[in-house]
């Protein structure tokens, strides 16, 4: 690792500085919090909690980085320049494997196939679309005859300010940096409290790569009255994208409205899965299985209603159950390991809190309910997977995001019920059908209030497809094309011939 080593693995407290104009630095402030690990309670190290002149370091130095050689380069470059990114993180694999892991105690496998392997693959993807994407042009006649030419050209909006949370540390910011960069803006980034390390780690890459000074920086802290809320309020970021709840996307759009800058929101969700009888009844359980547990249920797309009709009811709810619980709680590093922790003391709390609940209003509680003895792992954060029946429409289990390894089934008998159970929610993120019918597919999907809608699949992502939620799942959508819509000023020009 260079001198500038941005996480020192090796020694005995793990310090998390501040990435701002090309250096680590430490906070102005000289304020620290501990970075603790879910998987046993333990202390990885410090984070360094930025302060408002931190965060307007970071700031200036964007926009200076926009004045400098990264405002003048070609597209070409850039694009070469993000490639490099993506592949110096794939060369550096096990150094983001092993501060995904410490932060979030998720399984090696899961890191491994899909949150390092994404988070690089989020720089090559956008450095396609920008090379690719035409820009629109129309011919305009005129009067006299000679006619007018339109065309647009796209700009970089400025200085992004990039809120991610923790749920896919690495991949969720890639997803907001990788698109940004490739359409000539600069960054600041706030990664979650909870995992600092990826994004601090990336900071890294960029300078060994060459990514110009400013461009890429990284301040750390909380939200409200933090790091976060500093970002969002600072006159000097033109816009604003986030992923994490919907209550902290209140806060960031009021944020926001001073100045009028733009945001692009990827909040909260309770996303259903309907299963039909008709459905291919091994392949509904697998992916229930993953849509539910995946990442210990700390997926924003993931499953916490799923409605079965009735004639599978039961064999679904038993043999869900049956493979719920056997599933394998324990250390990241143990390959037979299926479920890692929550991700903090205070969010296994709140799942907790659902357990409880469930339990208060009467539930049938098919399976988990509990906190597991884990041994050595007891300090840690787990909570079991948990699968519930028979509570009524308007419970908070069946209307709240819980954000946990968990799910409440219900019979339905037909389709217009079933989607009028699945679309009576505040959210709209994503969805899950089950059915071997493929007119009814299209049917119950285009009446699905969702921004995402997985058929006989879930998770299965296109790149190149808008991603985004409707109701109060979100504002805007990125992927593809659609995220140069967010991360670009579309000009035209007329040019009167
Ligand atoms: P969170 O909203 O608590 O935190 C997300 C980020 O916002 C963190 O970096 C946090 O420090 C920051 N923040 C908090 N308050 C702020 C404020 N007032 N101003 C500025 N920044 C602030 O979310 P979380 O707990 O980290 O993530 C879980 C949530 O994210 C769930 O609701 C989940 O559904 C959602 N999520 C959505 C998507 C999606 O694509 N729609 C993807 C992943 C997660």
């Amino acid at each position: 690792m260079s001198t500038q080593t941005a996480l020192k693995a090796e020694t005995e407290t793990v310090e998390i500085k501040h990435f701002i104009n090309g250096e680590f630095v430490a906070g102005s402030g000289g304020e620290t919090f501990d970075n603790i690990c879910p998987l046993n309670g333990e202390k990885l190290g410090v984070i360094h909690k930025a302060t408002k002149e931190d965060v307007d370091a970071a700031v200036s130095a964007a926009r200076a980085a926009l004045d400098g050689d990264w405002g003048r380069m070609s597209t070409a470059e850039r694009v070469k320049l993000l490639y490099a990114v993506a592949d110096e993180i794939d060369r550096r694999f096990d150094d983001f494997l092993a501060a995904e892991i410490a932060d979030t105690g998720k399984p090696k496998s899961l890191a491994a196939h899909i949150d390092i392997p994404r988070g690089a693959a989020n720089f090559k993807v956008f450095a396609d679309v920008v090379k690719n994407v035409p820009t629109e042009s129309f011919f305009l006649e005129t009067p006299d005859g000679a006619g007018a030419m339109n065309y647009a050209v796209r700009k970089p909006k400025g200085v992004i300010g990039v809120i991610s949370p923790w749920n896919l540390p690495l991949l969720l910011m890639t997803w907001k940096v990788g698109p940004a960069l490739a359409c000539g803006n600069t960054v600041v980034v706030k990664p979650s409290e909870e995992t600092p390390m990826t994004t601090t780690l990336l900071g890294e890459v960029m300078n060994a790569v060459g990514i110009p000074k400013g461009v890429y920086n990284v301040i750390h802290g909380h939200g409200p009255d933090a790091a976060g809320a500093f970002l969002t309020e600072h006159p000097g970021v033109d816009a604003i994208t986030f992923t994490g709840e919907t209550r902290t996307g209140e806060a960031i759009m009021k944020a926001a409205a001073r100045g009028v800058r733009d945001v692009s929101f990827e909040l909260g969700g309770k996303n259903p899965a309907i299963v039909f009888a008709d459905c291919d009844f091994d392949a509904a359980i697998e992916g229930t299985m993953r849509s539910v547990f995946a990442n210990c249920g700390q997926v924003c797309l993931g499953t916490e209603r799923v409605y079965v009709e009735r004639p599978i009811f039961e064999k679904f709810v038993a043999t869900l159950a049956e493979k719920a619980s056997n599933l394998k709680l324990g250390h990241s590093d143990d390959p037979e390991t299926n479920l890692g922790p929550l991700i903090s003391e205070e969010h296994r709390a709140k799942v907790k809190s659902y357990y409880d609940k469930a339990a208060a209003e009467g539930a049938t509680v098919v399976t988990g309910g509990g906190i597991p003895e884990m041994g050595d792992l007891n300090g840690g954060w787990w909570v079991e997977p948990t699968i519930w029946t028979g509570l009524p429409d308007d419970s908070a289990i069946v209307t709240e995001e819980i954000f946990g390894p968990c799910c409440h089934i219900r019979p339905f008998d037909s389709e217009d019920e079933v989607l009028h159970l699945a679309n009576d929610t505040p959210y709209g993120l994503a969805a899950a059908v089950w059915t071997g019918d493929v007119s009814r597919a299209h049917r119950v999907s285009r009446h699905l209030e969702a921004g995402i809608i997985w058929v006989n699949s879930w998770f299965l992502r296109d790149l190149r497809t808008a991603f985004g939620g409707s109701k109060m799942s979100g504002i805007g959508r990125e992927g593809g094309v659609h995220s140069l819509e967010f991360y670009t000023e579309l000009s035209n020009v007329c040019v009167k011939l």
